[in-house]
């Protein structure tokens, strides 16, 4: 394991995270023959396996396990009036600087003060520009006409695409408040600082849940969503102690907000924002009334017609920082016994470098392994494989020693290899082997399925 130095032997650091991710092809660097495009990556074979999993649980959390909560998926590109209602036109910008001798920009606010107030680059002492504003913002044109009127923008986040339908699904699907609409898509944002891998670029997926409820009752929905979001990622196996709430300060919170927290987590680099979970008021559908001269209230049927403008309690992750996040708490590296485990060549102590998925988000569910590929074994394995893939995401490898094999599944986050051998021949029977314990058990080939489902269902992760 070539990359495990000991100064850093078994712990994850986004060096590591990055490397694995890319020998295994979970991300790769966009259009990278070309050099590389900043802010920009591509989900290889694991990492859309991975992407769509994360996008399936918060999915199914959020709809099929809300009887209040329906779906939508709004179009990117959207009215430009949006984004003068929503603020984003106006507001939606970074304090920029650029040092004159070294070109080299930054954000106004991420450079210590000292810099700022002498005016002094931090990277090679040069003059700094005042500050600017820059809107994060993508702008671009629609039609053959680049001017004024055919201005467009990339929406930066999808909540407005929730905002601007909520009659339309208040009158198609008879929802009545309080109610939810989810929405898991692309957001783009002409971020300024793009480091530290898929944490911020400037292409994104977002899953955000938008809440309607009756003013009043607003405090009472929102502290109800911070405790069922975090009751969410202590099901999805998350490492509770490497996730703390953040309580958005007077200096932080947006104009609109009434009250807002972050839910942190602590990545290699220290404790960033994961999701926010946000009172926004009833500022979003008031300035929509506003900005479209339509009106937004809603009208209670149950209570003589009341009308109001409802609240919104936002629930708000991203996708693709949250499978970083993923990535980072499941990466583990662990002493194992040299012998141990089918044999790894050599003897002595050796590392594995595991990543312990929880089998819901894992993009292989179980792997087939015949332990010879001669006398029939890989026959019976890919008869297995057939028998499984219809229910479980399965893999197949049939090449190189058995150890090496578990170990390569190991660091793709297989939870499950199922091997085929000379007993399976005689008694039907295969070995099951445990990801995170290493231990094997003889199951009948018959039950396989029932008990990987039984596995699943029961899963807790021990490390
Ligand atoms: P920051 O202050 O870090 O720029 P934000 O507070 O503007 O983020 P929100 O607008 O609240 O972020 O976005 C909600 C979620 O969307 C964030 O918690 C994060 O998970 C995700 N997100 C926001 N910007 C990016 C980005 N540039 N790249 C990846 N994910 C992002």
């Amino acid at each position: 394991m070539s990359d495990i130095t000991s100064e850093y032997q078994g712990k994850a650091t986004m060096e590591k995270i990055t490397s694995l991710a890319k020998r295994r092809g979970f991300v790769f660097q966009s259009s990278e023959i070309y050099g590389g495009q900043n802010g920009a990556w591509d989900y290889g074979p694991l990492g859309i396996e991975l992407k769509n999993r994360i996008a399936q649980a918060w999915w199914k959390e959020m709809t099929q396990l809300h009887d209040d909560i329906v779906g939508l998926d709004a179009a990117i590109l959207m009215h430009p009036r949006t984004w003068e209602a929503s603020g984003h036109v106006e507001n939606f910008t970074d304090p920029l600087v650029d040092c004159k001798k070294c070109k080299t920009r930054f954000r106004a606010d991420q450079i210590p003060p000292e810099n700022l107030a002498a005016k002094k680059c931090p990277e090679c002492g040069g003059e700094l520009t005042g500050i600017r504003k820059f809107n994060l913002m993508f702008k671009t044109h629609i039609g053959p006409a680049e001017d004024s009127a055919s201005i467009i923008y990339l929406r930066p986040e999808t909540a407005q695409g929730i905002y601007v339908n909520y009659k339309n699904i208040i009158q198609s699907n008879r929802m009545k408040i309080p109610f939810g609409i989810a929405q898991i898509g692309k957001a783009f944002r002409n971020e300024i600082v793009t480091k530290n891998f898929i944490f911020r670029t400037c292409e994104f997926e977002q899953m955000e849940m938008q809440f309607f409820v009756k003013p009043g009752t607003d405090v009472e929905w929102f502290n109800e969503w911070k405790k069922r979001r975090w009751a969410y990622y202590e099901k999805l196996g998350v490492k509770m102690d490497s996730l703390r709430w953040h309580q958005h300060g007077a200096d932080e919170l947006a104009h609109y907000a009434k009250d807002a927290y972050d839910i942190e987590y602590l990545f290699p680099m220290g404790w960033r924002e994961l999701e926010g979970v946000h009172n926004r008021s009833n500022y979003d559908l008031s300035r929509h009334t506003q900005y479209s001269g339509k009106d937004l209230q809603y009208i209670d049927q149950d209570n003589n017609n009341e009308r109001y403008i409802p609240f919104i309690i936002e629930t708000s992750a991203g996708l693709t920082r949250t499978l970083l996040m993923i990535l980072c708490d499941a990466y583990d590296e662990e002493k194992v016994a040299g012998k141990g485990d089918g044999g790894t060549e050599g003897s002595g102590d050796d590392w594995r470098t595991v990543l312990r998925f929880h089998p819901v988000v894992a993009p292989t569910t179980v792997a087939i392994l015949p332990l010879m590929k001669k006398d029939g074994l890989a026959e019976i394995a890919q008869d297995i494989r057939n028998e499984l893939k219809e229910d479980f995401a399965t893999g197949y490898d049939q090449a190189g020693a058995i150890g090496r094999r578990y170990r390569r599944q190991d660091e793709a986050g297989t939870p499950y290899c199922v091997t085929v051998d000379y007993e399976t021949k005689d008694n039907g029977t295969v070995t099951l082997r445990f990801r995170d314990s290493m231990e094997q058990i003889r199951v009948p080939r018959a039950d396989l399925a029932e008990r990987l489902r039984k596995e699943i269902k029961a899963y807790k992760r021990i490390k």
